[in-house]
Formats: structure tokens, C-alpha cells, sequence
């Protein structure tokens, strides 16, 4: 069976313990997190005016990275949008522009300067700077941001970390053990601590796995193992912030729950 032990949640970030599974399965949820959950990013200029110092295509190219708040309700995946035009409608297609002059001192131009025409469909952080001004120099664009999904380009990624490793397990062989403290000495983590009574284990889930005390255990045979449970994993997900996390790996089930079902709706087809 299944199950999920939250360890940190919050809206930009997730880490839990799944047990009851495999690398195939977690690793699946993995990439559809990364490439196939959609999320909103400019995928188009026009840039109207531009007297900075950066060509229009380095601008391009920081502007479609600047991450945007998502609404997946709302809007729908161009390839998929009833509208069928290469364009855009307003149910696939949400504009920004972005306008700003350096008067007399050089100013520098922040993803808050960009108005959006969807308040919800903005920048998720203002502070993000695009390009600087000096005196005189001037931009003006329309900027149109769509969804998209990070197999076409990463900027659609919702996701800016997701990662998964073993459950780590740390043992000390009381009877071998001399309490010498190599080990915790060597703990990057420092999941060994040095008691009274001998060696002791502490915040085991902090463990990479890197094998360093055991390395360092002069005891023949070891006395410290590490292992780790083939069926129990750590996911850590951080979200850019375009979409809350937890809604990412709802949507990421979703999508590999239509697979599973395609799969096995062709399958029933070629009997
Ligand atoms: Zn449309």
C-alpha cells in the first residue's frame, strides 16, 4: 500500500516520504513533474521599440524565463484551445506589456514593470531585473504569454527542483563498536552523535548516502551500515511558484492516470 508521510509543506515547497513504491513509478511521476505538467511563460515579443543595450532576442530570452503565475482552470494549452488559430484567444493566450524610459539617471527594469492584462497571469516575483537603462534609452513591447509544457522548453518547467532518493537507514553494531567517533567526526550530515552509552544515530533522514562513516569505521567487521529501503523514497519538489506545489503532483497524477488509461483503452482496441 501506499503511503505518504508530509515532512515540510508549504506553497513553494514540498518534502515527503512515499513508501509502498518504485524507482519506476516515482521516477514517472518525476518527469511528467519536469516536462509535461503545464505552466504559463511568455513564448512571444513584439517589440516596438528598443534602444537599451540588449537586442531584442537576449531580451526575448530573459523575459520568457521570468516565471509567471499559473491558472490552469482558466486557460488551455494552445494545441488544444477551440480557437484552432496559430494567435491565440483569450482562452489560450494572456498579454503583458511592458514599457520603460530612463529620464536622467540609469534605471533598471524589473519583471514589476510589466502590466499584465490578467492581474492573475503576472510575473510571480517583481524584483526579477530584465534589462538597465541609461539615460535616454527607451523599451516598449507586447509580450504574450501562453501554456506550455518543459519537453518543449524549460521555461514551461513548474517545478525548479524535484528529486527523490532512497530512505536512508544508519545501524551501529553496539558489540563491535568502540565509540572511537571517526564516524561522526566525517558526517557531512551529522546523523551520528556521541553519547555516553556509544554511538547513536539522530536525524537519519538528513543522510545522503555518501558512505562516509562507513569509509571511515576502522572496525572489522564495519560497524556502522547504511542502507537504504528499496521502497520508500524522499521526494523534495520546489515549485517556481507558478503553480502551488501540491497542485503540481495532483496534475502530474492526473497525466499519468490518462496515459495508464490510453494505454490500456489501445490495448482493448488490438484484441
Ligand atoms: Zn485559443
Amino acid at each position: 500500500m501506499v503511503e505518504i508521510q508530509i515532512l515540510e509543506k508549504s506553497d513553494d515547497f514540498m518534502r515527503f516520504i512515499v513508501s509502498g513504491v518504485n524507482v519506476p513509478f516515482v521516477n514517472a511521476l518525476r518527469r511528467i513533474m519536469l516536462t509535461e505538467v503545464p505552466a504559463m511563460a511568455i513564448d512571444e515579443i513584439v517589440v516596438l521599440e528598443n534602444s537599451s543595450i540588449l537586442n531584442d532576442e537576449i531580451l526575448a530570452h530573459r523575459i520568457g524565463f521570468i516565471p509567471l503565475k499559473t491558472d490552469l482552470d482558466s486557460y488551455s494549452l494552445p494545441e488544444e484551445c477551440k480557437c484552432e488559430s496559430e494567435f491565440g484567444c483569450n482562452l489560450c493566450r494572456s498579454n503583458l506589456t511592458l514599457e520603460a524610459e530612463a529620464v536622467d539617471k540609469i534605471t533598471t527594469v524589473y519583471s514589476g514593470d510589466m502590466k499584465p492584462e490578467n492581474p492573475d497571469i503576472v510575473p510571480v516575483s517583481d524584483k526579477i531585473p530584465i534589462v538597465k537603462l541609461a539615460s535616454d534609452q527607451r523599451i516598449k513591447m507586447e509580450a504574450y504569454a501562453r501554456l506550455g509544457k518543459g519537453k518543449k522548453h524549460a521555461k514551461w518547467q513548474p517545478v525548479s527542483m524535484c528529486n527523490y532518493m532512497y530512505l536512508p537507514k544508519i545501524k551501529v553494531d553496539v558489540d563491535s563498536c568502540d565509540a572511537c567517533g571517526k564516524c561522526v567526526k566525517v558526517c557531512p550530515e551529522e546523523c551520528l552523535i556521541k553519547t555516553d552509552s556509544g554511538i547513536k544515530t539522530q536525524n537519519e533522514l538528513e543522510c545522503t548516502l555518501c558512505m562516509d562513516c562507513v569509509d571511515a569505521c576502522p572496525k572489522e567487521p564495519l560497524a556502522v551500515e547504511v542502507t537504504w529501503d528499496k521502497n520508500a523514497f524522499i521526494f523534495k519538489i520546489e515549485s517556481t511558484g507558478a503553480l502551488p506545489v501540491e497542485r503540481i503532483v495532483v496534475e502530474a497524477i492526473k497525466i499519468l492516470d490518462k496515459k495508464v488509461k490510453e494505454f490500456s483503452d489501445q490495448l482493448k482496441k488490438g484484441k
